[in-house]
């Protein structure tokens, strides 16, 4: 199929990358891989695909394509307050440019060591660039953290500045991006690091890919309730400030692609989470309060609150 013979791509790039497993019994190289479940843990399931002029551009470094690819894919284990361990890699290249495999395998092995997953299995198929990875993470099964548990009262958080990795896609389209923004957007950091935080004290949490309002509705309508924000409250990254100006709060509402946390904790356990994260380095970021009247709102100062639209990103 490629002008590279087909194994001798998957031997050269792909087989020998990633960390070894204990749990893995079979890895790549037969028909499937098998893999060993430990006792009392739930398997997190997740796929995307990233195409090529849709999620990023055929001129990017494979390099960045692949710790984006990866990393989109963590960030969905971690908002179930999962640990990744595994993924299997669907590529569809227009050649087997080997100076792009060889960038692409790198990335691809950076991420692999740094989140400790082992890369088991996948596919290789001609055609028009587009990468699919599928990821599979481990979280006790009494603890994993979903979209639909929040309740009324529950505070709404979010774990980080939001807005750098819209404010690049909003410049890519005419001009160039500065670098910090562009490392935003290409490397998202999915919050690993707060397994222990969400599995303890989320009710309910979620990964801002479509934008805030958009991932927040998501928790709000699994959890049959609605939601108000601090409009002023928001934590908005400074260079988003500098861009949007007035309108800083409105671009971040709907802007997405930061891969930051948004998550729900009761009331009553606001005060120990606080030291929780305190002992741990993390911040976290108070935004809002979960109410029963469906729909999002939001309030500035101590105006009355406002009815806000949920657009996000929608793919069709
Ligand atoms: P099959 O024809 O049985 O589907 P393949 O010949 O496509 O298997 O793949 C051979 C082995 O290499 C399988 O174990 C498969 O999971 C693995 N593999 C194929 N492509 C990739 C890839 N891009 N990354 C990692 N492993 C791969
Ligand atoms: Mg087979």
């Amino acid at each position: 199929m490629l002008s590279m013979d087909e194994f001798s791509i998957i031997k050269q790039y792909f087989s020998t990358i990633s960390p070894h497993r204990k749990e893995v019994i079979l890895g790549i190289g037969d028909d499937a891989a098998g893999i060993r479940v430990p006792a009392d843990q739930l398997l997190l399931v997740s796929t995307d695909t990233l195409v090529a002029d849709v999620h990023f551009k055929m001129d990017w470094d494979a390099y960045d394509i692949a710790s984006r690819a990866v990393r989109v894919n963590v960030s969905d284990i971690a908002a179930m307050g999962g640990q990744p361990v595994w993924m299997v890699l669907s590529l569809t290249l227009p050649n087997a440019d080997q100076n792009w495999l060889e960038r692409f395998s790198l990335g691809l092995q950076d991420q692999l060591q740094a989140y400790n997953m082992a890369l088991v299995g996948g596919n290789l198929a001609r055609g028009p660039l587009s990468i699919t990875i599928t990821i599979h993470g481990l979280v006790p099964e009494q603890h994993v953290v979903t979209r639909h548990g929040a309740q009324r009262g529950d505070r709404i958080y979010v774990s980080g500045l939001l807005g750098a990795a819209a404010q690049a896609v909003a410049l890519l389209k005419k001009h160039s991006v500065p670098e910090p923004l562009m490392q935003a957007l290409l490397h998202p950091k999915p919050r690993v690091e707060w397994r222990n935080i969400l599995q303890t004290y989320a009710t309910a949490a979620i990964d801002i890919s479509d934008g805030l309002l958009a991932d927040l509705n998501h928790i709000a309508t699994a959890s049959g309730l609605g939601a108000c924000l601090m409009l002023d409250s928001i934590p908005i990254h400074p260079w988003v400030q500098q861009y949007q100006g007035d309108h800083a709060v409105e671009f971040v509402l709907e802007g997405g692609d930061d891969y930051e946390l948004c998550f729900t904790v009761s009331p009553a356990n606001e005060d120990a989470m606080r030291d929780a994260l305190a002992s741990q380095g993390l911040t976290a970021y108070r935004i809002g309060m979960m109410e029963s009247a469906k729909g999002l709102r939001g309030q500035k100062g101590t105006q009355a609150p406002i009815l806000l639209e949920t657009k996000g990103y929608q793919h069709f």
